[in-house]
């Protein structure tokens, strides 16, 4: 979890895993929407650029802060809830992790989740973090009304209106922060609900015969396939009346978040580590070790799941009809060549969204997550990835580790010219731009 007394007291900065590194000249916490606009109007006067820090859980440098960094740690919490029409407004520096027990409490819940809770509201929102759901969007979809100073420092509201015609809507869909500091959001949400998981260990073939099916049976599916095994781990959750997961379930998940993922997938990685030769063992001792598990709780109690052992990723979105295919021509490939990769590769689904900077825009997607353990060469794999992915012409996640350049991404984004119009309007003095974000949208 993010720790404001870590974040201050170190002159430097980096991201969750310690490969962005930066040292901006400040570090501020504003408690107020008018010293964000004070910050920004001296920033602006002053010729720095501005990058806010949400929990630093990117893996991309898109929040690498150069000159200033603010962390909005103290903007934080729930300002409104409209049970009715099921809306609820946050402060931009909201973390995931205190979201749930807020809404729980007036019968409420976010609709769907990523992976983990460490992240704030608005960092999740402006890279479309996401979680998985054939019918489910991303953070970013749940998001209906955005409040934020722009580069000069002025204060703006928008309601979200009709998909098909809202620029502003979608242009501040999924924006990196280009255009402007979020201060409040308001999402829709849904019904508090339960969550049953299950989780099974499959032969490829198997798993790929009942992909969509088990994908549209399902209000959440999920795989973990482990490179060069042919095996994976299928994990589906379903709705159940809601009730808080029992002691007992805590109790074993964090036993096996210490023993299994700090302790054993640890050791394991260690392994690969010390010896890449190794990765092939690693990544088949995972996969015969795949339990036949189920837990349930309340929705956000389910959804995350720790990650003890740190690493580096990519991830793609692809169109979700070229998916079998895709991941065919993947398992075989590191069935040959597993790339010194031991970490299973993700494969999520993921509704098709309307934001220009949206990698699902305009299409249902598969998601594909490749990652690779903390200290190892990342290169063999993501090299690959990125070569690879551009046959399916696959959009890259903004918050992890893209290869690509303005012109390949212009290519894959049809409304990149009309969103990167809007960022001049609302920051002409590129106050909130850093070099990563320049190589990707301004060179
Ligand atoms: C262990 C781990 C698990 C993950 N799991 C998933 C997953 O399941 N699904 C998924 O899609 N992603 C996942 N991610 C990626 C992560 O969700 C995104 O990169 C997310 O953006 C990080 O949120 P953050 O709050 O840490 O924001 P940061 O990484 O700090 O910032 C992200 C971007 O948002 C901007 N920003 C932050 N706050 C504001 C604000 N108030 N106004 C304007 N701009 C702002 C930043 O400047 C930056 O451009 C994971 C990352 C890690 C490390």
């Amino acid at each position: 979890m993010f720790s404001l007394k870590q974040w201050q007291g170190n002159a430097k900065w980096e991201n969750w895993v310690g490969y962005v590194k930066a040292q901006p000249e400040n570090k501020l916490t504003p408690s107020s929407i008018e010293e964000i606009q004070l910050i920004v109007k001296q920033a602006r006067l002053a010729k720095k650029r501005i990058r806010v820090t949400g929990a630093a859980h990117s893996f991309s440098g898109c929040a690498k802060p150069e000159e200033i960094a603010i962390s909005l740690h103290n903007m934080r919490g729930l300002i409104s809830v409209d049970k009715e029409e099921q809306l609820v407004t946050l402060y931009a520096g909201t973390y995931l992790h205190e979201i749930g027990d807020a809404l729980r409490e007036h019968g409420l819940a976010l609709e769907n989740m990523g992976d983990v809770q460490a992240q704030t509201i608005a960092g999740a929102a402006s890279t479309a973090t996401h979680g998985t759901g054939i019918t489910l969007g991303s953070v970013a979809n749940q998001v209906v009304a955005w409040e934020w100073v722009d580069g000069k420092g002025e204060l703006h509201t928008q309601d979200r209106g009709d998909p098909k015609t809202d620029e502003l809507g979608n242009a501040l869909h999924a924006s990196l922060g280009m255009l402007g500091i979020f201060t409040k959001l308001t999402l829709k949400v849904v019904a508090l609900y339960g969550l049953k998981e299950s989780n099974e260990r499959l032969e490829f073939e198997q798993g790929l015969a009942n992909f969509h099916y088990m994908a549209q049976s399902h209000r959440h599916m999920e795989w973990f396939l482990f490179p060069g095994t042919n095996k994976l781990q299928q994990k589906t959750l379903t709705v159940i009346p809601h009730k808080a997961m029992k002691r007992g379930q805590k109790i074993k998940d964090n036993f096996e978040s210490i023993v299994m993922l700090n302790g054993a997938f640890y050791l394991l990685s260690e392994m690969a580590r010390f010896n890449p030769k190794w990765t092939k063992l690693v990544s088949q001792i995972s996969a015969n070790s795949i339990p036949n598990t189920f837990r349930e709780g309340y929705c956000y109690e389910v959804f995350p799941t720790p990650r003890g052992v740190k690493f580096n990723e990519t991830e793609y979105f692809i169109k979700l009809s070229d998916f079998e295919a895709c991941i065919k021509e993947v398992n075989d490939i590191l069935l040959i060549n597993n790339k010194n990769s031991h970490f299973p590769i993700e494969v999520r689904t993921h509704k098709g969204e309307t934001g220009m900077l949206s990698p699902t825009q305009g299409v249902d997607c598969a998601v594909l997550s490749f990652h690779v353990y903390k200290g190892m060469d990342c290169e063999p794999l993501f090299q690959w990835v990125y070569d690879y992915m551009k046959k399916w012409q696959g959009r890259p996640h903004w918050g992890k580790v893209n290869k690509l350049n303005s012109a390949e991404l212009k290519a894959l984004y049809p409304q990149m010219d009309r969103f990167l119009q809007i960022r001049e309007y609302y920051d002409p003095d590129k106050v909130f731009m850093n070099s990563w974000l320049e190589q990707k949208f301004l060179t």
